[in-house]
């Protein structure tokens, strides 16, 4: 018996008249799963915490932070970079007029702060983003085109090596690693629109072919395509999730038997660019379940009227 958890970061949206990403895109894998399984809405973001993956992600992994994360340290276990005991690590991220930096600013921007921090090593992780290292404090004051993310808890380490997560080289990655799992990076893997999900598939099925029992599998996709304010590409991204990851996992757990969970870590709005901190709606299908005629959905609107599973207070998403 496996249990398997594909975690769409993002994916969710708040509801409104207007349908949502998961009502509109055509997902018939993710549909006949949710025929056959069951609903429930979550809470994966700690009250009074922000919405982001560093806070749902643990959550979801079973250790739901009680303060800020720490994102220049989950970003420095992404990486697998080795720190001294005096030294950190920290986020940063670049802007430019409030949206994420594009690529020639980033690389003026970098070069700036390396000349500007000779004392602190400074390495590019996708996009918008940097890391810094070094000795403390950061000598680096607030600027209008930068955001340094502020030091906070490292996610404990809960989990054992048995637990197998397969992530790009990002949050997912950083904090399963913290919190003890065996992390795979799969060749493709981008934690991004262009990502390669057939190697998240195919290192998810030797995951299971190798004895894991428990394996999760995160997307970045949809919530990067939502941060681009890009409604198409969020939907693209999910449709495509459907038919080249969902469809092999599912076949992966029918042979091996076992449970199949799929859930957002946190909503992202292809509107606004934002996330939010709502209950996300999550489906556990077993293998073993029969298919009745149940014609329900994994969709924010399908979910709006159950009762809160919270949790983050630690409780069980499968009873
Ligand atoms: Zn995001």
């Amino acid at each position: 018996m496996v249990a398997v958890t594909l975690i769409l970061d993002g994916a969710s949206e708040p509801l409104g008249p207007a349908p949502t990403s998961l009502e509109r895109a055509r997902m018939p894998v993710l549909d006949s799963l949710a025929r056959a399984g069951a609903l429930s809405r979550v809470r994966t973001v700690p009250l009074g915490l922000s919405a982001g993956s560093e806070h749902a992600i643990p959550t979801l992994l079973g250790w739901p932070p009680a303060a800020s994360v720490d994102r220049g340290i989950v970003e420095a276990a992404a990486q697998e970079l080795q720190l001294a005991e005096e030294e950190w690590a920290w986020r940063v991220d670049l802007r430019e007029g409030g949206e994420r930096a594009d690529e020639p600013t980033v690389e003026r921007v970098a070069a700036e702060l390396a000349a500007l921090l000779p004392g602190h090593a400074l390495r590019r992780l996708a996009g918008h983003r940097l890391l810094l290292s070094g000795p403390r404090p950061l000598p680096l004051r607030a600027r209008d085109d930068l955001w340094v993310w502020p030091e906070g808890a490292v996610p404990l380490r809960v989990l054992g090596p048995e637990t197998v997560v397969v992530a790009a080289r990002g949050a997912a990655a950083g904090i399963a690693r913290l919190m003890g799992a065996t992390v795979v990076v799969p060749e493709g893997a981008t934690g991004s629109l262009d990502t390669n999900l057939r190697s998240k598939a195919e290192a998810a099925r030797r995951a299971l072919g190798d004895g894991a029992e428990e394996v999760v599998v995160h997307v970045g996709a949809p919530d990067e395509a939502a941060h681009h304010r890009d409604p198409l590409g969020k939907i693209r991204a999910l449709e495509d999730i459907d038919c080249q990851l969902l469809a092999p996992l599912a076949e992966g757990v029918r042979a091996h038997g076992g449970t199949l969970t799929i859930c957002p870590d946190h909503g992202c709005d292809p509107r606004t660019g934002l996330h939010d901190d709502l209950p996300v709606p999550c489906l556990v299908w077993r293998a073993e379940a029969r298919q009745p005629a149940a014609s329900r959905r994994l969709t924010e609107r399908a979910v709006a009227e159950l009762e809160l599973v919270d949790l983050t207070r630690a409780q069980e998403l499968v009873a």
